[in-house]
């Protein structure tokens, strides 16, 4: 049987794949440290668990609304207007499985055959391929310190562009854009009418600076964004599978209807946790985000010292994406023979920099305890060495 050339057109995530082969290695019983992984190695929280068990136990086991149920809209309605000062009605939430489920069935809903999306690079992984899949045509986008050129944004449209896809807090480098930066870019979308997907999943993953949402600076900038969130990362949620978009009423019921004839609705259990998740204690929060700055800083601190790498701080997020590319030599070219033979040789698993569109880099996740990091840049530090 001849698979179809749109599944041909595709690549394997590698950020799946690389966090599965450590997995698997481990199982072998190899001691393999992992900086794959973009999962929180927190537990999901008591309160949320018991809400789930309690939604089984009272039988809220059946289909419910493909679009999620509406306590649970209503809950992401107030949290937005809380956290982003952002007005939304319940029929402007979808809720899916997982963000991105959720950025699929809004790209889906958004691009035609060969329309443009500017994807600024580096990209988290999966936006290049749900592009691809929905037929339109990744156009990458160059940045400066990982950040948009608002000139060079304006540079990149043409007739064809219908999206671009924004991303802050960043993953890979955990940049996250300012009022100003975010404005600029604002003025540019309103001008020459381009949807924007403003991907938040890491609103709350942040060390210092205020998150901002690029939806916020007016009519005209909210009529055009769709914002992307879930419950993977604040409350470490991953398996989960629960994720939500806002946006125009008409997105959201397109994408509904996506969703109709594709998973129909998220998890029933899963919305009760989620629910209890929005609603419940946040205290949970400034502790994860105390511990993670707290890697983060172990981590850039100790990558700085190795010869021929560098890593810049990240302000969000999980992930320090490492420069690596001093290390390069004729056997290991590239970023993925880097990160393979960092796996085979010393038990470290890292993503490749080309997975986000820059083979420079790596990209080592921090969402694992400190004894493992420190046990993980030991070994790297080691590799590193031998490449000099
Ligand atoms: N967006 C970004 C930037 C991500 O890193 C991820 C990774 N989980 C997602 C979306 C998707 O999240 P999920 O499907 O787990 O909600
Ligand atoms: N988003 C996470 C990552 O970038 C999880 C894996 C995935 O969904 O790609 O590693």
């Amino acid at each position: 049987m001849k698979i179809s050339q749109r599944a041909q057109n595709i690549l394997p995530s590698l950020t799946l794949s690389i966090t599965a082969r450590a997995k698997e290695m481990k199982k072998q019983g190899k001691d393999v440290v992992s900086f794959g992984a973009g999962e929180p190695d927190f537990d999901t929280m008591a309160n949320i668990k018991e809400a789930a068990k309690k939604a089984i136990d009272e039988g809220f086991t059946k289909y419910t609304a493909t679009s999620g149920i509406i306590e649970l809209k209503e809950a992401i309605v107030k949290k937005f207007y809380q956290d982003n000062n952002l007005k939304y009605s319940p029929s402007q939430i979808i809720i899916s499985n997982g963000a991105k489920q959720a950025l699929f069935n809004i790209i889906a809903s958004i691009i035609d055959k060969d329309d443009e999306v500017i994807i600024p690079i580096p990209y988290w992984v999966s936006y290049v391929e749900i592009v691809k899949l929905c037929q339109g045509k990744p156009v990458f986008l160059k940045t400066n310190n990982f950040k948009i050129i608002a000139s060079d944004l304006e540079k990149t449209i043409n007739k064809k562009t219908k999206l671009l896809i924004l991303n802050s807090p960043n993953n890979p480098t955990g940049v996250v854009y300012d009022e100003k930066e975010l404005k600029e870019i604002a003025k540019i979308c309103v001008k020459h009418n381009i949807a924007v997907i403003s991907d938040e999943i890491y609103e709350k993953l942040i060390y210092g600076k205020k998150h901002i949402s690029i939806a916020s600076f007016g009519k005209e900038i909210y009529k055009l964004t769709i914002i992307i969130n879930g419950f993977s990362k604040t409350y470490a949620m991953t398996g989960w599978r629960l994720g939500y978009a806002a946006g125009p009423e008409k997105i959201i019921k397109s994408a509904s209807k996506i969703q109709d004839h594709t998973t129909s609705n998220p998890c029933s259990i899963g919305q009760k946790a989620a629910l209890e998740a929005l609603t419940g204690p946040q205290d949970h929060i400034p502790k994860m985000i105390f511990e993670y700055k707290r890697r983060r800083d172990f981590m850039v601190d100790s990558l700085n010292k190795i010869e021929g790498v560098y890593a810049s701080r990240p302000d969000g997020a999980f992930y320090v994406f490492a420069d690596i590319s001093k290390l390069y030599n004729k056997e290991i070219n590239n970023s993925f023979k880097f990160c393979e033979k960092l796996l085979e040789d010393a038990y470290v698993a890292s993503i490749p920099g080309s997975a986000f569109g820059d083979d420079k880099y790596i990209r080592l996740s921090f969402a694992t305890s400190m004894d493992n990091i420190k046990r993980g840049l030991e070994r790297f530090s080691k590799f590193c060495q031998k490449l000099i």
